[in-house]
């Protein structure tokens, strides 16, 4: 047990449709959506960063899986999407939780801020 949100989430104590699920990772919609379309995609386990990831295929196959899904499922495949991995502070993280962003609904503008 711990207080991480996306582990509570990910284990039902909060509870969350999914909008894609699988044996190693679930989908649901940001909180405070940034885009039209905004979910995370979220390893059941917690895996703190992206410098975390560990040597597992099968996670590996279904984070990248789970984003054709949930793509295609919110009609955001064709048009375009972008995927965004934030680590650490220069990265602006915020949580400590393993989260790839799906974003789309209209066009993401410029890659980066500079
Ligand atoms: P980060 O900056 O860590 O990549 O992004 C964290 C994201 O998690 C933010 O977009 C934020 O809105 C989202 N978030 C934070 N707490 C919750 C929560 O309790 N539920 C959901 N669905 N999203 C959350
Ligand atoms: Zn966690």
């Amino acid at each position: 047990m711990n207080d991480c949100i996306f582990c509570k989430i990910t284990r039902g104590d909060i509870p969350t449709k999914f909008v894609y699920e699988d044996e190693h990772v679930v989908a649901f919609p940001d909180l405070h959506p940034k885009m039209p379309v905004h979910m995370l995609i979220v390893p059941r386990l917690h895996i703190a960063t992206m410098n975390d990831f560990p040597n597992e295929p099968a996670l590996a196959q279904s984070m990248m899986h789970a984003v054709q899904q949930v793509a295609r499922d919110c009609k955001i495949d064709a048009n375009g999407y972008r995927t965004i991995i934030n680590t650490n502070a220069d990265g602006g993280q915020e949580v400590y939780h393993l989260h790839w962003h799906v974003l789309g609904g209209r066009a993401v503008g410029r890659m980066v801020s500079t």
